[in-house]
């Protein structure tokens, strides 16, 4: 009836809505929280965080995309920044920190534009260029490796674990890193093909960092089945076989009505017989091992003992994977394929103790395609904060080697690449080179933070590497432990040329991403069932929505 222009809703009633100016501002919030939060763990003489989860279990670590996992975060944007902790961990294996450090960054350098009334999508644009273009400077500034210049591997694998739990034993565990690393490359006319997943990290809480071990070859924790089989085979010939080593028909429930004792023997018999036989074809082929991803029968447990062949049962897919590609054996199903053909190799397999349990290792494999690293240590926190911070190592090395570029670290490259990035921004106009600009300062967070994180004045040691910087120094860098400026690549201190652009990469595109968003619409979860046909019973008489 009359002119009053009713409210239009467009959306369920309890969608939550922001948008323009304060989505921006929300958003960048919330992700600049996420990279301060992991900021203080940068670097050497980053502190470590102690996690606790909802069952009390604690986990003490420096490693960025753990500590993001562990804190369940759930602000979408927030979220969108573990993310890129994420595909940084899954593409290098390490420098979550620096990715995540630098996204906050940029943001927060936006920020300062957007209160100068620069648009988002001229921002957005200015990052883009700059993140080419600093992809572009950095494979400059690289230095090439090969898988010969173990000195430079060992460099890696030792800068990736300084300040971690790792520390104490980095000579060891750097030389176990670079023998693993090369052992389970393979080349595919001339390009190397590494997957870490071929290296496998047991552990074991005992004996100190210093007793870790690689073997060339797997180590099982497991024990082998039955007493009386050898503690050691050598020159051992094994069977992987995935399927069980027992009489089916027993598993089921059917019901037997034997009559007379001698036919409970005969199906006895029966039942061992054919298990007797499944043990035969195994010990025909000449296998004097044989892993089982399945259960292994009492029974033919015994028969294998008495052929004094060494088992395993219920040995984990993965492991079966990684045997196989150690021993260069083949996986069986049916007992009846095995052929000498289809069994691995290994110079030794034998059950040995390991603080107080069993484990069975299959070493002194020829060229092997997988093998094992054991990492001990004196607790649980310690053998599993090492095994992170060798994570991180083999991703280096093996990243190093894919992509046979490295830079050095300490600072030293983002110092490099803000100084070549305003050289550039000079070059443009307008309002994008605030934009390359802002994205220039906004990696100086690293050595800034690195500095910080020392206790040091960043001031002053931003200053004295710039300095350095321009007087052509390109790897001068920070020392966390004495405060002074150093060549970075002479004291040993190199990174994957990897870390630094992939990080540089994915922090602009989520910092764009983020940016570009002007409007947050967040159904409410408890209501999204019913809000799509029926508008809710109460709504109080809203206007918005036409009866159906
Ligand atoms: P991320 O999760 O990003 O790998 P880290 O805590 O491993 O974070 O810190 C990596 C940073 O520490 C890199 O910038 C690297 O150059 C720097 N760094 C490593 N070793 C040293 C060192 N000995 N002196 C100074 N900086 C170092
Ligand atoms: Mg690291």
């Amino acid at each position: 009836m009359t002119n009053q222009v009713q409210p239009i809703f467009i959306l369920p009633e309890n969608t939550q809505r922001t948008s323009g100016k304060n989505a921006q501002r929300t958003n960048i919030m919330a992700a600049k929280m996420v990279a301060e939060t992991v900021r203080t763990t940068l670097g050497p003489k980053g502190m470590d965080k102690m996690l606790v989860d909802s069952l009390g279990d604690v986990v003490v670590t420096n490693d960025g995309a753990t500590i993001l996992k562990e804190m369940n975060i759930e602000h979408p944007s927030a979220k969108m920044i573990v993310e890129i902790a994420k595909t940084q961990e899954d593409e290098v294996g390490d420098g979550t920190t620096t990715a995540v450090v630098i996204a906050g960054e940029l943001l927060k350098k936006a920020e300062d534009l957007l209160d100068q009334e620069i648009h988002p999508t001229v921002l957005a644009k200015g990052y883009r260029i700059a993140a080419e273009k600093a992809n572009s400077v950095l494979n400059e500034m690289a230095v090439k490796v090969t898988d010969k210049d173990t000195k430079i591997l060992k460099n890696i694998a030792l800068t990736a674990m300084t300040g971690k739990g790792a520390e104490s034993s980095k000579e060891l565990l750097g030389d176990l890193t670079v023998e693993a690393v090369r052992t389970v490359t393979e080349d595919n006319n001339g390009e190397l093909i590494i997957d870490s997943d071929n290296i496998k990290i047991e552990k074991k809480v005992g004996a100190s960092v210093e007793d870790s071990e690689l073997v060339a070859g797997i180590i099982l924790d497991k024990e082998k089945v039955h007493a009386g089989m050898p503690r050691m085979v050598k020159n051992a010939k094994i069977a992987l076989i995935d399927s069980a080593i027992e009489v089916k028909s027993t598993e089921s429930d059917a019901k037997i009505n034997i009559s007379d004792p001698e036919k409970m023997q005969a199906f006895i018999d029966m039942e061992e017989n054919m298990l007797k036989d499944m043990v035969e074809k195994i010990a025909k082929t000449g296998a004097t091992v044989v892993f089982c991803q399945k259960g292994i029968d009492d029974m033919a447990q015994h028969y294998l003992a008495k052929k004094g062949i060494y088992a395993c049962r219920r040995v984990k897919k993965s492991d079966m994977e990684k045997l196989s590609r150690a021993t260069g054996g083949k996986i069986i199903t049916n007992l009846d394929d095995l052929t000498p053909n289809d069994l691995g190799n290994a110079g030794i397999v034998e059950e040995k103790k390991v603080g107080d349990e069993e484990m069975t290792y299959v070493k002194e494999c020829k060229n092997p395609k997988a093998v094992t690293i054991l990492i001990r240590g004196g607790t649980e926190h310690v053998v599993d904060e090492v095994k992170r911070a060798m994570e991180d190592a083999i991703g280096d090395v093996a990243s190093a080697l894919k992509r046979g570029k490295v830079v050095a670290g300490a600072g030293s490259p983002e110092i490099e690449l803000a100084k070549k990035l305003r050289d550039y921004a000079n070059s443009l106009s307008g309002r994008e080179q605030l934009a390359v600009q802002a994205f220039a300062d906004a990696i100086e967070i690293i050595p800034r933070t690195l500095a910080e994180n020392a206790g040091l004045d960043p001031i002053d040691i931003l200053t004295e590497m710039k300095a350095a910087h321009d007087k052509g120094k390109q790897w001068a860098g920070i020392d966390v432990f004495s405060g002074k400026i150093i060549d970075a690549w002479k004291e040993g201190i190199v990174e994957p040329l990897m870390i630094k652009t992939q990080a540089v990469s994915s922090a602009a595109e989520v910092a764009v991403m983020i940016l570009r968003i002007d409007d947050v619409i967040a159904s409410s979860s408890s209501s999204s069932g019913e809000s799509s046909n029926m508008p809710s019973g109460m709504s109080g008489g809203m206007g918005g929505m036409p009866p159906m």
